[in-house]
């Protein structure tokens, strides 16, 4: 039973200055994967499941509940979080069906129509428990045009958790959602600042875009939750492609699907690794064991603590 909140997730990992893994589902063999992945790393993680998700589905109710029923049965910390959504009825209906935590997503409106409808959102969640993200700045591409350019300003991100109440705050910093190229250019500098302006946990959407290094180095700087959806899918989609293209008679969904889930779940595993800071590898047993007991280092100037600071063990179950 493994089944967490995104605070019991969150707030450690941003207390010692980890990154969080959150992927994007679209099948329940999404969900398999990304948790068989955060087991083989051994750590806690966040499924998502987009607005987007849930039209394809033609609902949200059942690939919300395939979810929730995979990380009760997760050996590592799972939250389950609704992701992007532009209504409050999706809200509303992500807590009917027991998902404790949700992005509501307004950044497309003028900054206070943004905080008034924001607001309302969080408040509602939160008489009922259930954890906010919300977006400031409109991180670009989810209208299939790229725009880097769009940038949080830090005192503005002050005022709209001041006036909203949110547990987290999703932030334009130089990514842009669905990029199936590597080469977006995060500002350090500008998240630095965020991160102390904004006072609460801050999000990375459209990080599939970003190089593997500057990743980590915005995890560094002081990013915690990093969603990650289109490299999956890359992975996902060239790993059913060449399966298919080796045995064109394949007709069981079964069997290209695992290749596609087998693909995912070590890129999940390597993901999350470079999220902890590491060089893009799932941390070895001794690596593991040593940090666990303090005797590995932190990293050099950062005060990025892998030492004593990591709390893993301490998620509740
Ligand atoms: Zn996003």
């Amino acid at each position: 039973m493994a089944l967490a909140t995104m605070g019991e997730i969150v707030g450690p990992a941003r207390a010692a200055g980890r990154g969080v893994g959150a992927f994007n589902v679209i099948g329940i063999e999404h969900a398999e994967a990304i948790v068989a992945g955060a087991e083989a790393a051994d750590a806690p993680v966040v499924l998502q499941i987009s607005e987007n998700c849930a039209t394809w589905h033609g609902a949200l109710e059942p690939i919300a509940r395939a979810c929730l029923a995979v990380a009760r049965a997760a050996a590592v910390p799972v939250a389950v979080h609704l992701d992007h959504a532009s209504g409050a009825e999706l809200v509303r209906a992500a807590s009917a069906f027991g998902l404790g935590s949700v992005m509501y997503d307004a950044s497309r409106l003028p900054y206070a129509d943004n905080v008034r409808a924001t607001a309302e959102v969080a408040a509602w969640c939160h008489d009922r428990g259930v954890w906010v993200e919300a977006e400031l700045g409109e991180v670009g591409g989810k209208d299939g045009v790229h725009s880097p350019v769009a940038r949080t300003d830090p005192d503005q991100a002050a005022g709209f958790v001041a006036s909203t109440g949110v547990d987290a705050l999703a932030v334009a910093v130089g990514s842009s959602h669905a990029m199936l190229t590597k080469d977006a250019v995060l500002d350090l500098g500008l998240i630095a600042r965020l991160r102390q302006a904004a006072g609460v946990p801050l999000v990375l959407h459209g990080s599939s875009g970003v190089p593997d290094d500057d990743l980590a180095a915005a995890v560094r700087a002081g990013l915690t939750k990093i969603n990650i959806a289109t490299q999956l899918n890359k992975v996902f989609t060239a790993a059913v492609r060449d399966y298919l293209s080796a045995e064109p008679a394949v007709v069981d969904p079964r069997r290209y699907g695992s290749a596609g889930r087998d693909a995912v779940a070590p890129e999940v595993a390597r993901l999350l690794g470079v999220l902890e800071g590491g060089a893009g590898e799932p941390l070895s047993p001794v690596e593991r064991a040593a940090r666990a007991a303090g005797l590995a280092g932190s990293a050099p100037g950062g005060g990025r603590g892998q030492g004593a600071e990591r709390v893993r063990g301490h998620h509740p179950p």
